[in-house]
């Protein structure tokens, strides 16, 4: 029999209603799992295994005392650090946030809650999620359970490494360029973006506020749908979250692609492509036709352009937002020699951000400064038009697109850290969607070299529903989800003579 690590949340959420499990046998195993796994990959910054273990028990006494439990009552989940906890640290992987503790839960962590998921802890990301590869993490890598060498993309890499090994049942990451999908596709699990406005960001630390979307980690896109029904909807906090209902992601997998219209983009099929990612991407292709649906190509002309818009939109907002580390309000605050308030601020920005963050942060200040505003940013917002209005197009004549997520399979650790072009470039086929405020989802669409290829779809706005089916219709015809990786033995420490 499978561990109970192993089980997808549908089947556990069934064997906790016939009582076949507890919540507690459930959070225990994940919990064991992360003991025996998380000296290798260090997928998390923080485990909170009491709190997990106390509400558990609290779901197992409401169960017993007859009250209905929530849709997600007793699953064991991970949340990016990125989202604030009440009460349980939440770092940004930065040493500027090390002991931010904060007084309020983020309203997707509050809708977890109140559905009666647990939490197991809080996971490693690329700081303040700038990054690929969650080496930018001020504390460790995390290794990708694929291959030990090798990074697990980013920034939610903590994240998507916890699912993928069976620490948690799903995961909460945060998407600006590509942080949820990149990191679901070179870890082999299920990865979506959602629409911009369609997932509260209320207590989700900004990075650039027009990009960033929080979205679920999952090993299907049935536990997907299961997770975008407790966290999608409206939420008056945050003033960008859109008022539209909230379908039943679940009532969305109905298993037919047939007559479905798919896009194949050439743009994203073009050199410096992994032939292992074609080859996947071809065969995933081939298995939507075999299912029924129509295949055709498209062109989305300015995609080479969405990188470089990217990188001026983005480190543009995140010099705004990441203004407020002033070494004053909250966070670090070294004052150590400083004479007065400016040189605390600047004391503690030095000390406390690392290297990415402060490249950001100045490409970011030197776009938006006077003379250059109309040159970059005004520019890059035109530039970002312009993908939208591919998309627009595209999505006149298909209902989804399918491509690549990331245009290679997992890298070595340490491979890209002096090259941030190159790093940047990870991201080629999924800055475009977070630019036009879209959805996408990256799923298991098999491996080259036993490393996992991500498939990308593409959606319209609002479109999570066809994304998931067909993600699910694809699921249900191929195994690539359902397999795990294998880790080497822990290597035992050696004890050093004196
Ligand atoms: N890798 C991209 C960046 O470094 C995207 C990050 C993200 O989506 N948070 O900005």
């Amino acid at each position: 029999m499978a561990d109970l690590w192993q089980l997808s949340i549908s089947e556990a959420l069934e064997k906790l209603a016939s009582g076949d499990i507890s919540a507690v046998e459930l959070t225990r195993a994940h919990l064991e799992r992360i003991e025996a796994v998380e000296g290798r990959v260090r997928s998390f910054v923080t485990v909170t295994d009491q709190d997990a273990l106390r509400e558990a028990e609290q779901v197992d006494r409401m169960r017993r005392g007859g009250e209905t439990p929530g849709p997600l009552a007793g699953i064991p989940l991970a949340l990016k650090d990125v989202l604030c906890t009440k009460d349980v640290r939440t770092t940004c992987s930065s040493r500027m946030l090390e002991h931010f503790v904060p007084p309020y839960d983020a309203t997707v962590v509050s809708r977890l809650r109140t559905a009666g998921a647990i939490s197991v802890g809080k996971t490693n990301m690329d700081e303040f999620a700038m990054g690929s590869s969650t080496e930018n993490s001020a504390f460790f890598p995390t290794r990708n359970p694929w291959d030990l060498d090798r990074v697990p993309g980013g920034s939610s890499g903590g994240s998507a490494a916890s699912v993928a090994v069976g620490e948690a049942m799903g995961a909460l990451g945060s998407d600006t360029g590509g942080s949820v999908r990149q990191p679901g596709a070179l870890t082999n699990t299920v990865a979506l973006k959602p629409t911009y406005g369609r997932v509260s960001r209320y207590g989700l630390i900004a990075f650039a506020s027009s990009l960033d979307q929080i979205g679920p980690f999952a090993r299907s896109a049935r536990d997907a749908a299961l997770l975008m029904n407790v966290i999608a909807g409206y939420d008056p906090l945050d003033s960008t979250s859109v008022n539209r209902p909230t379908p039943d992601y679940l009532a969305a997998l109905t298993g037919d692609v047939k007559g479905l219209r798919i896009g194949v983009p050439e743009e994203y099929f073009v050199e410096g492509v992994e032939s292992g990612v074609k080859t996947a991407v071809e065969e995933a292709i081939q298995t939507f036709v075999s299912l029924g649906a129509e295949v055709g190509e498209v062109s989305l002309p300015h995609t080479r352009y969405g990188v470089a818009a990217y990188y001026i939109i983005a480190p543009a907002e995140c010099s705004a937002n990441l203004a407020r580390y002033d070494g004053v309000k909250y966070g670090l605050s070294v004052r150590d020699g400083a004479h007065d308030l400016v040189e605390t601020t600047a004391i503690t920005r030095a000390k406390g951000f690392g290297a990415e963050v402060k490249r950001r942060i100045m490409l970011g200040a030197y776009a938006l400064s006077a003379g250059y505003y109309d040159a970059y940013y005004l520019k890059a917002e035109k530039v970002r038009t312009l993908i939208k209005r591919d998309f627009d197009e595209a999505f006149e004549k298909y209902d989804l697109l399918i491509g690549p997520t990331s245009p290679t399979v997992a890298f070595k650790l340490n491979e890209k850290m002096s090259d941030p072009y190159a790093m940047y470039l990870n991201d080629v086929f999924t800055i475009p969607v977070n630019l036009a405020g879209n959805c996408g989802i990256s799923i298991p669409g098999g491996f080259s070299e036993g490393l996992p290829v991500g498939v990308q779809l593409i959606g319209p706005s609002f479109g999570e529903e066809v994304l998931l089916r067909a993600a699910d219709a694809f699921q249900r015809v191929t195994d690539f989800h359902t397999r795990w990786p294998e880790l080497p033995p822990q290597k035992r420490a050696t004890k050093s003579r004196k």
